[in-house]
């Protein structure tokens, strides 16, 4: 089950609410330029004419300048930030917490609302200079069995704005304003936080539009990755909406083994999930797909798994992450002995195809991570944050994929 609060549409139908119910103010931070026009014709705060120059203007400074308050928009009328005010925020999420690693890693737990918190964490060398890894679910329905975060029900999908303002933070905790600043050191943003991204694809593709858009934050699509457990019917849409770069979380080359360790393979098996990563729009051998493939002890290690892996993947562009796995308590996984690693990788390496191998970053701040959250939560989110490191570093760590952006 997913509740949604879908702000964008919202701007849209006001007359949805009831017409004396009083409605919550629209952040503009979750809303694409378009929406922004709309947004603004509609609440008669601005006139018609003048809508799309006005959206430019503050979409510029939301996005660009980074500013939280509409006092701050200096060349927009004072009577018309005060009635910017009275029908929108620019307001961010509460930082509950936040941690730097010795190594430069930085993790922040966002209260989006009431029990809805999420972990954005940013990790420097990866990519051109460096990358954040967003949430766009708190929670998941899917229960793939070697992964922490399958074990917590889904609470919700995240909104536009609230996938945003997890950029928005680490911009403005990294001094990132503005956007077109020298020497940025947020260059990529990987979808590999909490929850399956295209199970939330609107909103996730509207924060893809905000977030890449050359008047605001302006990080090239190529520089987007969205990881997904293989939600098949929805790959098409997500490149053609997004022309983000993909990532697939394979992890085992027969259905027998692969429904076992992503249940959704049962639902959409391999040979419909390789069909629909070689009709991703725009794959080139500049825009490889990322295979992830997480390294499980005795379960899918061996030689004749990284041969028949080879023979999977043969003719699609693509490079493989090799992710060792992150144990937690209670599973019954175990990582790969580092020289199965290693033999997997160099099976690959023969065949052609890049496959770093990546050891979790800012292991010191992991190792606390926990005490952000409830008891309950806390091995989940530890888990998860690891996870999401080790992936994410060798997705991105890759110059290739600098020169051919
Ligand atoms: N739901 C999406 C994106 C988030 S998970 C997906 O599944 O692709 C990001 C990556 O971490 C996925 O490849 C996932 O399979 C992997 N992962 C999950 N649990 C892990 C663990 N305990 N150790 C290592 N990698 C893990
Ligand atoms: Fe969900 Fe991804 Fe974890 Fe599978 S690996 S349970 S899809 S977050």
């Amino acid at each position: 089950m997913s509740v949604t609060l879908d702000l964008s549409r919202m701007a849209h139908s006001p007359s949805r609410e009831g017409a004396d119910a009083p409605k919550p103010p629209i952040n503009l931070s979750g809303l694409t330029r378009p929406q922004m026009v709309a947004a603004l014709t509609e609440s008669g705060v601005v006139e018609h004419g003048k809508a799309k120059m006005r959206a430019t203007q503050i979409f510029r400074w939301v996005h660009h300048r980074g500013v939280t308050d509409f006092a701050q928009m200096s060349d927009v009328a004072k009577e018309t930030r005060a009635r910017l005010a009275e029908r929108f925020t620019i307001a961010r999420p509460e930082v509950v917490e936040r941690q730097v690693s010795k190594d430069g890693t930085r993790k922040w737990l966002i209260r989006m609302a009431p029990g809805i918190e999420v972990e954005t964490v940013y990790i420097p060398s990866v990519g051109r200079v460096g990358a954040l890894c967003v949430s766009s679910q708190v929670g998941c329905t899917l229960n793939c069995s070697f992964c922490h975060t399958g074990t917590q029900a889904l609470v919700r999908n995240l909104t536009a704005a609230e996938i945003v303002a997890q950029v928005q933070i680490a911009k403005d905790d990294l001094a990132e304003w503005p956007s077109d600043k020298e020497d940025r050191l947020l260059s990529n943003i990987v979808f590999m936080g909490m929850g399956e991204p295209l199970y939330n694809m609107g909103q996730v593709a509207d924060a893809i539009e905000i977030i890449s858009d050359n008047e605001g934050i302006a990080i090239s699509r190529r520089r987007i990755t969205v990881s997904t457990s293989g939600v098949v019917p929805q790959l098409e849409a997500l490149g053609e909406k997004t022309q983000a770069m993909l990532a697939i979380s394979l992890h085992a080359t027969n259905d027998a083994l692969r429904d076992v360790l992503v249940p959704l393979n049962k639902k959409y098996p391999l040979d419909q999930l390789m069909a629909g990563i070689r009709a991703y729009p725009g794959l080139s051998n500049a825009r490889r797909v990322t295979f992830e493939y997480v390294m499980l002890k005795g379960v899918n290690d061996s030689p004749d798994e990284a041969r028949a892996l080879v023979k999977l993947i043969k003719g699609i562009p693509a490079k493989v992450n090799l992710i060792p796995f992150n144990p937690w308590p209670g599973t019954d996984y175990q990582c790969s002995d580092w020289t199965a690693i290693e033999s997997f990788a160099a099976i690959l390496n023969r065949a052609g195809y890049s496959s770093p191998i990546r050891t979790p970053r800012g292991r010191d701040i992991l190792a606390a991570c926990g005490q952000l959250k409830s008891e309950s939560e806390k091995v989940r989110a530890s888990a998860m944050r690891k996870l999401s490191m080790a992936a994410m570093a060798g997705v991105l760590d890759d110059d290739e994929d600098e020169a051919a952006a």
